[in-house]
Order: C-alpha cells, then structure tokens, then sequence
C-alpha cells in the first residue's frame, strides 16, 4: 500500500487578449486563472485536479499526508468539513479520484459504474451578442456539428434576452435545440440585485415555452425551493419544458430538498465545485433513479471540463441520450484558451467526444505552458 506524501497547489494566469467578456462578470476579464492541484503518493504516482483556488489549504494537507490515498470515503469526509469551513477544496477529491484510477490503471468514468466513454455535447456559450451575431453563432455551431446551445441571458432588458431566442430560433428552426440559462441562482460578488421571484420567472417561462427551449436553468434563487416546485408545476402543467439548476449548490441536504420538493427536471453540480466525485457519483445515480436529468455545470478549464464529463459518463446514465455542457463561445472563448493546462486539448468531434480509455482523468498537462503561466495569483485581472 502506497500513502500520500505530497499535495501541491500552483497557480497560474493566462493573458487574454483580446479579453473575455463573460455575461456574467461586467469586467471583460483580462487573465483567465487556473489553481492546479497535484496529489502524489510514495510509489510516484501522481493524480491531478483544478477548479477552485484552494486558498488556505495548506492549513489542511496535514490531514491527508501519510494517509492511504485509496481511503477516498475518509478523505471525502475530511473534505466536508473544510469546505464547511473555509474555500471549497474539491479540486483535490478529483486528484485523488485521478490518482486512484493511475494506481488501478482504471479511467475514472469506468470505476463510477460508466459503460460508454461516449457523450453528446451541447454548445454552452458566454458572450452576449447582438441577435445577428447570435445568429451567426448558432449557425457556426450547427456548422461544426452541435445540435445544442445554450444561450445567457442578463441583458439590462429581458425584452433584448427574450430576442436572441425569438432570433435564434427564427433563423435555425427546429436543427437546434435551445437551452437559456436565467443566472438567477447565484450572484457575483459585486451584483446586489435582487433574484427574480416567481410571477417574473413564469413570465419569462411562457416566452420561452413558445420559442420550444428545452431547459430554462436558474430561474429562481437556489434556496427558493417553493418558487421553483411552483414554477417547475405550472411549467410542466402546458409543456415539456425543463427547469434546470443546482450548479453552486453546496449541500447533500440541499440537494435531497431539491429532489424531495420535485423542484427541478435537470440537475446541474458541478465536481469541481462540490463534493467532488465521492459526494456526486451517488447523487448522480439518485437524481437517475428519481426520473431526472443529471447533466454537471462545467465552465471552467479543461481539466474540471475532463472531470465533469468522467462524472457524466459515469454515474449519469445518458448512453448518449442527453447532452452535456461544452464551455465554447468562440472567438472570444476557444478551447485553446480554455483547455491551456492541457498538453492534449480536448476535442469535440461533431458535437460529440469519447473518452480515453487511460487510467484516471487520463489528463497530460503541458508543464511548459503551466510553467509559463505561472503566478501568485488566482484572479480574472
Ligand atoms: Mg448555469
């Protein structure tokens, strides 16, 4: 039995030029950071993950050092608490999952219970664009083999939202399926707005029903269970519309809310941000029972990319079925600047991707790039 007896946590920054103007920050970002994690055990093997800063883990390495690194129920646990406590510390549950796919030579998706590498993408875009220029994304999409996109909304006025779906869906008719994702759920730290309530949400509802989007993600605030089993009721009553949410949710007793209240269709964690694979294998396989949808959030770099698809493929049970979530908003947001700590980039063939039957994440990262980027900080500017 081999015992942990490194982690190391580095941080790197890319220059973005031109910046990214993510919908949801209103400060086009000029560095697109990314918090490497490094799990390595006594025998050399080294298992890798990213997604949350870790700021003030140092303070908790101590707690897995010298420990089994196959012990992943009691480093779960460990790992509950310091996310009660402090920064999410996910990243390093998904090393571990990495490093325990290396020492058993299993890619992660086949120690879930997964039988097929293989999943259907959707396009999930950040820019907001002109309808024209919306339009001429869907059509590029569709181009490149997509047969999904998700569009944002947050424009000052729904009207102008409520146009890029009237838009988009007048140009491409029924080639695309359309998902709108309502950023209601959560705030940035700056944006003391106030989330939509009920009677607004189910206004923006309607409209979207009659453009046929197949999923309207965040429309309530993630604590507004009653909001959204009223939403998701009235919605269900006259269409086939999903409600879809859960991508910041923290909690396993948030989650059984969600699930106990009937609140939404499409289940949307992210295993980067929470509760890592150990918490979201099985709520994955639970939300599958219950006749729902499992599809994890994954904006962010390539490597929370690479872990969410391993989770889908998984313990989500979608063979193909659905599709999930492929940050790519080009040319403002590629996979080249998305997937830079990765030696192999990840590649979407006609709106599908497989994944590598290699041990673990099956993730190479480019030490040159990562020792180029480099830095002490972990910020967007
Ligand atoms: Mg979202």
């Amino acid at each position: 039995m081999s015992e942990i007896v490194a982690i190391d946590i580095t941080h790197h920054q890319l220059p973005l030029d031109p910046p990214f103007p993510a919908s949801w920050d209103p400060q086009p970002r000029t560095k697109f950071p990314v918090t490497v994690v490094r799990v390595r055990d006594s025998d050399g093997n080294e298992g890798v993950g990213s997604g949350d800063t870790m700021h003030g883990f140092a303070d908790h390495a101590r707690y897995f050092i010298g420990e089994d690194p196959l012990a992943l129920a009691q480093h779960a646990s460990r790992l509950s608490n310091i996310d009660f406590h402090g920064g999410r510390p996910w990243p390093l549950d998904v090393a571990l999952h990495d490093l325990a796919g290396r020492i058993s030579g299993t890619p992660v998706w086949r120690t879930l219970g997964g039988t097929s590498p293989r999943l259907r993408l959707y396009a999930s875009t950040a820019v907001h664009r002109s309808p024209p220029e919306m339009v001429a994304t869907a059509q590029r999409m569709l181009a490149e083999g997509f047969d999904a996109m998700k569009v944002r909304f947050g424009r000052p006025s729904i009207d102008d939202d409520l146009a890029i779906v009237s838009a988009v869906r007048d140009a491409v008719g029924d080639r695309l399926t359309l998902m709108v994702d309502c950023n209601q759920g959560w705030r940035m730290p700056w944006d003391v707005a106030q989330p939509w309530h009920l009677e607004s949400a189910w206004s923006v509802a309607q409209r979207l029903i009659a453009e046929d989007v197949y999923w309207m993600e965040e429309p309530l605030h993630r604590g507004d269970y009653d909001g959204m089993t009223e939403l998701r009721h009235r919605v269900r009553a006259t269409s086939s519309m999903r409600i879809a949410g859960g991508e910041m949710t923290r909690e396993p007793y948030e989650f059984r809310e969600l699930l106990r209240r009937d609140c939404l269709d499409v289940f949307q964690p992210d295993v980067v941000c929470t509760q890592g694979f150990s918490g979201l294998a099985p709520l994955a396989r639970q939300v599958v029972a219950a006749g729902k949808l499992f599809t994890a959030h994954t904006w962010g770099n390539g490597i929370g990319v690479l872990a969410n698809l391993h989770l889908v493929a998984g313990a989500a049970g979608h063979a193909g079925s659905q599709w999930v979530e492929w940050p790519y908003d080009p040319p403002e947001w590629t996979i080249e600047r998305r997937d830079y700590p990765l030696a192999r980039h990840l590649e979407a063939q006609g709106g599908w991707l497989s994944l590598a039957d290699e041990p673990g994440l099956g993730a190479v990262l480019d030490e040159t790039m990562l020792a180029r980027t480099a830095s002490n900080r972990a910020t967007f500017q």
